[in-house]
């Protein structure tokens, strides 16, 4: 039997920013994915402080951008590959009262660093803009795909990944160890995402899954070099591509991609744009909200050596690296965990 200090189950986001603290600390440990979901693989990948419907701060929003734009470069530099594509969010205005309402907003303390205090005008024919644009700064896109595919090949040269379903069956819990299969842990962490659902000790945690979806369209008369908010996000990726997205829907599940769902997305591309464009490809992925809107982070109210890190919801790209390093620092070196993203609050 192998002894490591941790196992990790789940290499989206979340499992990914708890591999790195363990990596930064020395730790020993071992991952087990299967790809089951694939919220983090198809994310549009934006990071962006504010909230764009309400203009209103996101939740620690300075903090976790700090830590998560050091987190992907120091990941670019492991890895090798390129994440981080800075971009601006253009907000469009559906009004003169919606501008107002942004100016009035960027003056706030909070805000004012993120939310331009100029109007910009549409120039492009091909955009639908009649009352311009905001500008957000701060923001930019994190190519998540190729974080994972590049994450999981850097771990299998280590023999540290293992590409099979965690089966909770198999799972021996001791008083200060966990067993699974082969390999005899201190501690075990579940990143599982939705995937969450299945697993027999945090399953009754109140995660109210939020299945998304996204086109992927090529417009080569778009030409717009900013990510455009409006009800839709419209997002370039080069060479003429782009992320429309995102729906929102909670009844079906499943990792299926929909007619129903593209259909949305095409009727709020039409009211954006007025260019030829095809659909090239259609993705989708179970986003894990929660009820109240914060992750889902701490220990087993039973099991100590049993935590969760979960509940990323919409926004897994800024505010996984800063809940990692909260729950790191509560298991190591026993730093109380926020009350607001602490299970025990449930
Ligand atoms: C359409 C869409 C667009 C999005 N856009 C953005 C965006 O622009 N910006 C942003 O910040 N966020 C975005 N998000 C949200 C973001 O993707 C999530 O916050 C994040 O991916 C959650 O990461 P996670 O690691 O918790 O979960 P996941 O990515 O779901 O990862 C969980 C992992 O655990 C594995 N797993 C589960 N159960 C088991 C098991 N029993 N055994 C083995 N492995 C298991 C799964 O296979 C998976 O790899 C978007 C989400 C969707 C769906």
């Amino acid at each position: 039997m192998k002894q490591v200090d941790y196992i990790v189950v789940g290499i989206g986001l979340a499992g990914i920013s708890f591999c790195e603290q363990l990596k930064a600390n020395k730790k020993t440990f071992v991952v087990f994915d299967d790809a089951s979901q694939q919220s983090s693989t198809v994310a549009g990948g934006l990071y962006n402080p504010v909230v764009l419907k309400r203009f209103t701060p996101v939740w620690k929003c300075k903090e976790q951008l700090d830590l998560a734009l050091a987190f992907y470069a120091k990941l670019e530099k492991t890895l090798n590959v390129k994440l981080d594509y800075r971009i601006p969010i253009y907000r469009k205005f559906a009004s003169l009262e919606e501008q107002n309402d942004w100016f009035t907003a960027s003056d706030k303390p909070l805000l004012s660093d993120y939310l331009s205090s100029k109007l910009i005008k549409n120039e492009n024919t091909a955009v639908d803009a009649p009352f311009g644009f905001g500008e957000v700064f701060e923001t930019g896109r994190i190519d998540v795909k190729t974080l994972i595919d590049a994450y999981k090949d850097h771990l299998l040269k280590t023999d540290q990944f293992f590409e099979t379903i965690f089966d909770y069956e198999n799972l021996i819990i001791e008083d200060n160890s966990v067993k699974y299969k082969n390999f005899k842990a201190t501690h075990i962490i579940f990143a599982e995402g939705f995937g969450v659902s299945q697993n027999p000790y945090f399953k009754t945690l109140p995660l109210v899954p939020a299945k998304g979806e996204l086109l992927i369209i090529h417009a080569p008369d778009l030409k717009i070099d900013y990510v455009l908010k409006a009800s839709a996000f419209l997002i370039p990726l080069g060479e003429d591509l782009y992320i429309v997205g995102a729906t929102y829907e909670w009844k079906d599940l499943s990792n299926n991609t929909s007619t129903q769902a593209k259909e949305e997305l095409l009727t709020k591309l039409e009211k954006l744009i007025n260019c030829k464009f095809t659909v090239v490809h259609q993705v989708a992925g179970i986003r894990p909200t929660v009820k109240d809107r914060r992750p889902l982070v701490g220990q087993h109210p039973t099991y100590k050596n049993m935590y969760i890190l979960n509940g990323l919801g919409t926004r897994g790209v800024m505010i996984g690296p800063y809940v990692a390093k909260q729950l790191y620092d509560f298991i190591e070196n026993g730093k109380p965990l926020d009350n607001e993203i602490d299970i025990a609050r449930f």
